[in-house]
């Protein structure tokens, strides 16, 4: 089982490849920073934010690859989870527009939740 990996993090991820982005070596360090900036889910549904402070997990609020700062942000287990089957669908969805259309514009993660 060979699996390709990508050298450089800053390359565009393509549509369905968020799973295998690789993490910087301080990875653990910017979890911290994030847990420390944001304290508690960051999820805003209805206007209002969870604000759930039980098992949280580091989000990339936009490209999955982009692993700075301003693109992380915490969210609790069920969110995130909820989130990444999101991702997961919408990767798939493009994929499939891809195959239709040769040229698609690709779906911003950030904006999953609107369709
Ligand atoms: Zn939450």
């Amino acid at each position: 089982m060979t699996r390709r990996i990508q050298k450089n993090p800053r390359d565009r991820v393509e549509n369905g490849s968020w799973r295998s982005s690789p993490r910087p070596v301080d990875w653990p360090a910017r979890v911290q920073q994030v847990k420390t900036r944001d304290r508690v889910c960051q999820w805003i549904e209805h206007g209002r934010i969870c604000g759930s402070g039980q098992d949280l997990e580091v989000d990339h609020i936009g490209d999955p690859a982009d692993h700075d700062l301003s693109n992380l942000r915490l969210l609790c287990k069920p969110h995130h989870t909820q989130r990444t089957n999101a991702q997961k669908v919408a990767g798939i969805r493009a994929y499939h527009a891809k195959r239709r259309r040769q040229r698609t514009e690709e779906a911003h993660p950030g904006l999953i939740g609107d369709t």
